[in-house]
């Protein structure tokens, strides 16, 4: 089958055969009626400039970029939105001519996933982030933009959840408290507790104190696809019954650049259902 030029997407990454991207568009463009070709792309590591200048001149319209070219993406690209600037990084790229656009979806999509699919509202909540790498930095004003009653950020290395936290007030002049702690001075009981650190990747649990779970909260991974990650489960022994993984952020984020490029938004639901990994 022939693809018009005009309608070719990829996802840029390396390594990238674990991508879920693909499946997610073809999905949403099945359901939508639209026509679109949407592969992997494998980059060099030293190769993403290069790699993109190619698809581009192939006549690609758009990319998402994962892992590890978020930054070389934010080097790449002609107009930054505010959400990519704020993120310091770029997950997804439209092409237009000599222009590259760029956004970051990944802050907008957990919030969506949270506020929307978990139906779990975030104003006047306490809300705990853990972990102050490129997800936290990118969730930031989303999830300031929902007005919680306090954010606090808890990283290992507690300089750079000290330099988010005082970003984020910078940015929004200090009507939600935000603050940057280590681990061992989180105190009091949260709402919501989102887990933005990798720790879920090499299956570690984060020095949390199980009491951070006020009865009733939500407990989400960002991490997606483990199942009941160490953090979940702290969370589960502590009583939590609202659990999450990160899925319907990966989804979110994906129909947020689906309707960017194609100018009409596709319903998840389908998409999160396929993807879901029961939380065991
Ligand atoms: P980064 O590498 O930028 O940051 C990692 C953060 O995790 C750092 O703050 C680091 O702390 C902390 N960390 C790592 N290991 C541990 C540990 N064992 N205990 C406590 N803290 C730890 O990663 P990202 O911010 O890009 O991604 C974070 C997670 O979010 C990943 O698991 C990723 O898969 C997931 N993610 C999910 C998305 C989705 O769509 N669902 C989208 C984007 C990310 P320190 O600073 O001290 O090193």
């Amino acid at each position: 089958m022939t693809h018009p030029i005009s309608d070719r997407y990829a996802v840029i990454g390396n390594p990238i055969e674990q991508s879920k991207s693909p499946l997610i568009h073809t999905a949403f463009a099945q359901v939508m009626g639209q026509v679109i070709h949407y592969t992997k792309l494998l980059a060099p590591l030293d190769g993403f400039a290069a790699a993109v200048d190619a698809f581009r001149a192939s006549g690609g319209r758009g990319m998402n970029v994962t892992a590890p070219f978020k930054l070389d993406a934010f080097a790449y690209a002609t107009d930054l939105a505010p959400s990519a600037q704020m993120a310091g990084a770029v997950n997804a790229m439209k092409f237009e001519g000599d222009k590259v656009y760029a956004e970051n979806f990944d802050g907008v999509g957990l919030v969506r996933d949270v506020v929307h699919n978990l139906q779990c509202p975030l104003k006047g909540r306490r809300v705990l982030i853990l972990g102050a790498g490129g997800a936290t930095r990118g969730a930031l004003l989303p999830l300031l933009a929902e007005h919680p009653a306090e954010l606090v950020i808890v990283n290992r290395t507690v300089a750079k959840a000290q330099e988010l936290a005082a970003l984020a007030q910078q940015h929004q002049s200090g009507q939600v408290p935000v603050v940057g702690l280590g681990y061992e001075a989180v105190q009091g009981v949260f709402d919501v507790v989102l887990n933005a650190s990798s720790s879920s990747l090499s299956a570690e649990l984060p020095p949390l104190p199980a009491s951070v779970f006020r009865p009733g909260c939500l407990a989400y991974d960002l991490t997606y696809g483990k199942g009941l990650t160490p953090f979940l489960k702290l969370a589960q022994q502590a009583g939590v019954t609202h659990l999450a993984d990160g899925v319907g952020m990966l989804a979110e984020q994906a129909a947020e650049a689906f309707a960017w490029w194609r100018g009409v938004r596709p319903d998840t639901a389908a998409v999160i259902q396929k993807l879901t990994v029961p939380l065991v």
